[in-house]
């Protein structure tokens, strides 16, 4: 398509890319197609389609479906890459990816500071197939150094969650390829607006669209991009396991991302913004903002990210019942898990992913108590920033 050629801005990309300039129907919006099956004009076409020598669409809905390609290829288009496949939600576009790539007796490298539930699936299912797993601390060196003559995969986020880590890719990257390994980054955190994976030679990127990509809280859905034979292998994968996404939910993710670079863009300000009040704030032990010259991944950050992205983490001095009193006081964030929409959303780890651990547990693997995750939505920078002075006022009172 001639629009990941000639490289748009974000903006343009995102409300253009993957659609057709003028549609066959002459509808300016891609139709919500509800169909299983797609009919063949008689044998002949059939025969043709299945030899390979006539484009059509799939014939069955779990091979593929107009709606969810266009969402597809305006993905492919903000990433920079030559094709995609979306799934219906981001732990499908893991499990699927994952399990598409692996066999018995190789290896993966994950980072333990990730969405839990990509852990506990490698913990749980991929060992109990006998593929070996090793998760360590999120750098550069720790990955390579996990890597072996089995090492089939290293899967990392970026920034990776809670603490919002940012690897040194290039360097990752690098020692990767010198084995073969494939380098997956759940880019989840960054969008295509934030950072490029593909440009730094990641094979494939993955995101879960619920967050940022849908943007409105109201949609699950997966997606994988990277080099066309590699997404086809893993598209060919789902057509077995059959996590496929929705027509609906693919008609509302593209409206969602029309507008991903003007949301985005925004919530970059507004968290910097708040990760700043936070900071001078005595009641508050630690932010974590990769752009911040405090964090602790500064330097990559500011290498690979051109925006710090919505969320911003913070260690209460406080603990736990402090952390409450804060969530409990914000009157304009929410409570509740997920990110990247429109609604500002905030949480406490300690009390929603990591719950049934004990406290020592959690600290084992990093969680503190004093922990509060807020996602930064579209509000109005002025009125998120009041809302937490009031609410860090309110814990002062405690
Ligand atoms: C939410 C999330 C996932 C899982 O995505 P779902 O769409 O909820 O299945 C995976 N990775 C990261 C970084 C996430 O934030």
């Amino acid at each position: 398509m001639s629009d990941t050629r000639e490289r748009r801005g974000p903006s343009t990309l995102a409300v253009h890319g993957g659609e057709p300039a003028v549609r066959s129907d002459r509808s300016l919006t891609t139709p919500v197609v509800h169909a299983t099956a797609y009919p063949f004009e008689d044998t002949r076409e059939l025969v043709d389609y299945m030899e390979g020598s006539r484009e059509r669409p799939a014939e069955y809905g779990r091979y593929g479906n107009p709606t969810v390609e266009r969402a597809e290829a305006k993905l492919a288009a903000l990433e920079g890459g030559e094709a995609a496949v979306l799934m219906a939600s981001g732990m499908a576009a893991i499990t699927t990816t994952l399990l598409a790539m692996l066999r018995q007796g190789q290896h993966v490298v994950l980072t333990r500071d990730a969405y839990r539930k990509t852990r506990v699936f490698a913990r749980s299912v991929l060992e109990r197939y006998g593929v070996g797993v090793d998760i360590v601390e999120p750098s550069a060196q720790a990955v390579i150094d996990a890597m072996r003559d089995e090492t089939r995969i290293v899967l990392t986020e970026a920034p990776t969650n809670p603490y919002l880590r940012v690897l040194d890719l290039a360097a990752v990257v690098k020692a990767a390829s010198a084995r073969r390994v494939k380098t997956i980054i759940d880019a989840t955190f960054a969008t295509p607006i934030n950072m490029q994976p593909l440009a730094h030679g990641v094979d494939l990127v993955i995101h879960s669209a619920t967050k940022y990509l849908g943007g409105h809280n109201d949609l699950l859905a997966g997606v994988v991009v990277g080099r066309a034979p590699l997404v086809a292998a893993i598209r060919e994968f789902l057509g077995m396991t059959g996590a496929v996404l929705d027509p609906h939910n693919a008609y509302l993710l593209l409206r969602g991302l029309k507008t991903l670079a003007l949301r985005v863009r925004h919530q970059n300000a507004t968290a910097r913004r708040l990760a700043d009040v936070l900071a001078e704030d005595p009641a508050v032990a630690r932010v974590w903002y990769p752009l911040r010259p405090d964090h602790p991944d500064h330097e990559n950050a500011t290498r690979y990210l051109s925006g710090g992205g919505g969320v911003v983490s913070f260690e209460l001095h406080g603990g736990l019942a402090a952390g409450t009193r804060l969530v409990d006081a914000l009157r304009i964030p929410k409570l509740a898990p997920s990110l990247g929409g429109v609604e500002s959303l905030v949480e406490q780890p300690a009390l929603m992913s990591f719950f049934e651990l004990s406290p020592d547990q959690r600290a084992a693997i990093g969680i503190g108590e004093g922990l509060v995750r807020l996602s930064v939505g579209v509000e109005d920078p002025e009125d998120l920033e009041a809302d937490l002075r009031h609410a860090l006022a309110a814990l002062r009172e405690g």
